[in-house]
């Protein structure tokens, strides 16, 4: 099969110390449509130089002098070459994924659930027994303030209806929680097309917390689901995260779009792989980025060019923070940074299954304003779901 490519594109010659960038896309499916990365229709750019605006078509990069400080440029384009041995996979749909993976939340549901379920079983709620209750969700990450409201109307609800039956106060508990949760936000993923352009969604979060493995993992949900994907490998400080990016992609038979060179600039990879997205008529590109916080304004400088330059030629629908859920306050402290410097959308729970600490959701909803829109739940490529409030305290409360 000649179908399967590699590809490159870009002779890209730099002058002025700047690093060159050689965005290449490996398609395993389909060969590259006229004018895209494929047939050397790309940009190049250099650090702190933004595209140009357009509607997808970029003019080929201008010749300019080598540069004698960068490594020997880029002439020639990788080879083109079969991936051996990689079988395009089918990923499940993602419906009904998150009640399928309930026992996942095995840990949250000993330390959470089955604390609740003992107090409640005696039959005997007394002052006690809620300052226990208390203390149970606030151990379990659920946030001082949103404990006490919780255990206050619990508190009123059993006294105005009247019930110490384990079976009708676990009814009200579980309508608290859920509210608590929040079940009115909107969870759903901007995820439609605008037009002939594809929708695009910007993964960001402190590396270590699972934002590539998510990236690639999403992909999946959206392949499974009948979308196309292009994948941008914008965390271009860590070379592994291009290999990782790369390898999902393989596996699902996605374009990666990433630089050759680690530390290239990173929203020129984000504004190629819109490109590549433009031209390949894709549904979604998912741009992952590196999650570096070295200063505030480093960060909110990185990640707001590699917006603006997206936004040269699409619409950035979707900002999803990663948050590592067992990482507790240091992982919210640092989830409050990102939320300062990006209009995040939504965000992505990862690790769910590795902590006891499931209250992290209702903290984290609070402090950041924004819903859950998908949990992990584990190190599989599919064990990423979308979230949803009364599946996650059913199997909380699982008796
Ligand atoms: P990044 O630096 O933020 O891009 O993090 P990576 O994507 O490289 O992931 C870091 C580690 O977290 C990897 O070992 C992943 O397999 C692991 N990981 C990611 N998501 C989950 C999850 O939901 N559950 C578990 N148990 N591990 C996860």
């Amino acid at each position: 099969m000649v179908t399967d490519l590699v590809i490159a594109a870009v002779v890209a010659v730099v002058g002025g110390g700047t690093a060159a960038l050689v965005p290449y896309v490996r398609s395993r499916r389909k060969s590259h449509a006229p004018g895209s990365a494929a047939d050397g229709g790309v940009g190049t750019l250099e650090r702190g130089q933004e595209p140009a605006a357009g509607a997808g078509t970029l003019a080929p990069p201008e010749p300019r002098a080598p540069d004698a400080a960068a490594p020997p440029d880029v002439a020639a384009p990788p080879e083109v070459a079969e991936v051996p041995g990689v079988v395009v996979e089918r990923p499940p749909p993602s419906a009904g994924r998150l009640a399928r993976l309930r026992s996942r939340l095995a840990r949250s549901h000993s330390a959470i659930g089955s604390v609740l379920l003992n107090l409640i079983s005696t039959g005997k709620l007394d002052e006690q027994a809620f300052e226990q209750m208390e203390d149970t969700l606030i151990s379990a990450d659920m946030g001082v303030g949103p404990a006490r409201e919780l255990v206050e109307k619990l508190r009123t609800e059993v006294k105005v209806v009247g019930t110490q039956d384990p079976a009708e106060v676990k009814e009200l508990l579980r309508g608290e929680l859920v509210a608590m949760i929040n079940p009115e936000l909107d969870r759903t993923l901007r995820l439609v097309r605008h037009g002939d352009r594809p929708s695009v969604v910007l993964i960001v979060g402190v590396n270590g917390t699972g934002k590539t493995t998510t990236c690639g993992k999403l992909g999946r949900v959206l392949v499974g689901d009948g979308k196309t994907v292009v994948l941008g490998a914008a965390d271009t400080f860590r070379a592994a995260a291009a290999d990782q990016l790369q390898t999902w992609g393989d596996r699902v038979g996605a374009q990666v779009v990433r630089s050759d060179r680690e530390g290239a600039d990173p929203a020129s990879v984000a504004f190629e792989a819109v490109n590549v997205g433009i031209q390949q008529g894709v549904d979604t590109v998912i741009i992952d980025t590196a999650g570096r916080l070295h200063t505030k304004a480093g960060l909110m400088d990185e990640l707001g060019k590699i917006k603006r330059v997206i936004e040269k030629h699409g619409t950035v629908d979707e900002v999803l923070l990663v948050l590592d859920a067992t990482t507790g306050q240091n992982g919210l402290r640092q989830a409050r940074v990102f939320a300062e410097v990006v209009d995040v959308t939504g965000i992505i729970l990862t690790k769910l299954d590795g902590t006891a600490k499931g209250g992290i959701v209702v903290q984290v909803q609070r402090e950041l304003g924004v819903p859950v829109k998908l949990v992990g739940l584990g190190e599989g490529p599919d064990d990423l779901a979308y979230f949803d409030p009364d599946v996650f305290v059913d199997a909380i409360l699982a008796d």
